[in-house]
């Protein structure tokens, strides 16, 4: 199949082609039709399926097709609304817009928080007819009555699985409700949730369902590796590899914020070049960071799981896990981003003793045992023993039984909780929401684990308030409660 065969316009096609696609995708090949024909749609597909164009493509086509009914001033209404759950994929996803869009004469906008609202309005005014938006500062601009949704044709919701997961359920109601009734609706996800069918239920009219690739699979064109090594050691074994195999452009995960500054810094010191990019670096850092990264004048960039989510990198060759995620589906999301689009990649864990536990969930997860291979002269050292694991102030522990379904994790325990304060997620404001075992109060309404393994059985108590109040969510639950009967793993609060 060839993207002329899919029905879509020339302007966009000779963009498409310019751009060095000849095929499409399985979910372009699907999407596509579909959506030109007018119809609801329910994608099921995860970032490096092509799901971008798959939607960006017939969205261009279906408003080329139909001039807007201008205003008395001549500016185009808003006709085209693409909701995303961070900044990041914003960003890229209107630079699809404006790179599909480049021979049409639509124009785009993208809108996020952390940055001004004036400029913002500005371009609001001279009319834009395809926002890109995250969900909080699209709605700062609604209250302020600085944006008219009422003309919108076309809403996509992409990656709404993770909107979920980082709390945007009530801002995304509130989207809907300001929205027109009569209008196409494309809903994506890599997950389908329950939670997430009640949202394609009540968004969607009659959708086609598209899935392409199986929840929590991993691309065939990745090859993964853990390497073991010395709990002390990591840092030393990824600038060897970094030298030795001379990787010159490296995507880095850790699991913590001030974990990606120290490794940044050893990077530097070792003449790697290495930024850092989460949520407490301001929007200007994140985005130098991620365009010196893309351009190939950075080596490393080091990034935690929330804010790396939508980096697209064309044939990105090497991910590192720095530290495994205690969230065996972030692993998935991380590997992701190398082997995009039939292109090879490697993903490289290094894995230490304490984090045998968090290796087993996650080749459970994507049912294949991941080859382990030592590299001379860092292998564990003999005599060292599993360690439990400090996340913000909670500590997973190892070695202990794991009881209950998916009683390990942190969080649970605690109160009361959900949306205290009303505040809303950190992303459209410019924080980072916190994942596990973010301090303050337990409980709280992103503790999906939390809820199952009720933070280790008996103990928990304590905690209580939102975990809004200080704007930031807890996407895995908050700290605080702690506690747990012996039942269940380990779950302590460490020594501070
Ligand atoms: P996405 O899933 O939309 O994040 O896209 C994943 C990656 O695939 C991006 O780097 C795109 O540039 C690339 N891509 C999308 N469509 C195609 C295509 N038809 N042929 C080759 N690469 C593509």
């Amino acid at each position: 199949m060839t993207f002329d065969q899919l029905g879509l316009a020339e302007p966009i096609l000779r963009a498409v082609l310019e751009h060095g696609y000849t095929t499409p995708t399985p979910i372009q090949a699907q999407a596509i039709p579909i959506v030109l024909s007018g119809s609801d749609l329910l994608g099921g597909a995860q970032t490096g399926t092509g799901k971008t164009a798959g939607f960006t493509l017939p969205l261009l086509h279906r408003l080329m097709d139909k001039p807007a009914a201008r205003d008395a001033r001549g500016r185009v209404p808003v006709r085209g609304l693409i909701l995303t759950p961070t900044r990041e994929l914003a960003a890229q996803v209107e630079e699809s817009v404006r790179t599909y869009g480049k021979y049409s004469k639509l124009t785009s906008m993208v809108m996020f928080g952390g940055v001004g609202m004036q400029p913002q309005v500005d371009k609001l005014r001279r009319g834009v007819d395809i926002l890109v938006a995250t969900p909080g500062r699209l709605l700062d601009h609604h209250q302020q009555g600085t944006l008219d949704l009422s003309k919108v044709e076309i809403f996509v919701l992409d990656e709404a699985d993770r909107m979920l997961d980082m709390g945007f359920i009530h801002d995304i109601k509130k989207v809907l409700a300001v929205l027109p009734q009569s209008k196409q609706s494309l809903l994506f996800s890599a997950t389908f949730s329950d939670d997430i069918k009640a949202l394609a239920d009540r968004l969607l009219n009659k959708p086609a369902l598209v899935e392409v690739a199986r929840r929590n699979a991993t691309a065939d064109t990745i090859a993964q590796k853990v390497h073991p090594v010395g709990r002390d050691r990591k840092k030393e074994l990824l600038a060897h590899l970094i030298k030795s195999e001379d990787w010159h452009q490296v995507l880095v995960f850790t699991r913590m914020k001030h974990g990606a500054n120290r490794l940044t810094e050893y990077l530097n010191d070792q003449g790697i070049s290495a930024m850092a990019i989460h949520g407490n670096k301001s929007q200007g850092a994140r985005t130098k960071a991620l365009a010196d990264f893309k351009s190939g004048d950075l080596t490393c960039l080091v990034a935690t799981d929330i804010a790396a989510r939508g980096i697209d990198i064309d044939q990105l060759p090497h991910v590192v896990n720095y530290e495994l995620p205690n969230v065996p589906e972030d692993y998935v999301h991380r590997i992701g981003r190398t082997g995009r689009a039939g292109a090879q990649g490697e993903a490289v864990s290094l894995v230490c003793l304490d984090e045998e536990l968090f290796l087993a969930d996650i080749e459970k997860l994507i049912k294949r045992s991941i080859p382990r291979e030592t590299v001379p002269g860092f292998d564990v050292p003999a005599g060292e023993r599993a360690e439990p694991i400090v996340l913000g102030r909670m500590t997973i522990g190892v070695g202990a039984p794991r009881g209950g379904s998916r009683g390990g994790r942190p969080g649970g325990g605690g109160g009361g909780g959900g949306r205290a304060g009303g505040g809303r997620p950190a992303d459209s404001r410019g924080g980072e929401p916190r994942r596990a075992g973010s301090s303050g109060g337990g409980g709280g309404n992103h503790a999906p684990r939390a809820a199952h393994g009720g933070g280790g059985g008996n103990g928990g108590g304590g905690g209580g308030g939102g975990n809004r109040a200080g704007g930031q969510p807890a996407r895995r639950g908050g700290g605080g409660g702690g506690g747990g009967s012996s039942n269940g793993p380990r779950l302590t609060q460490p020594k501070r």
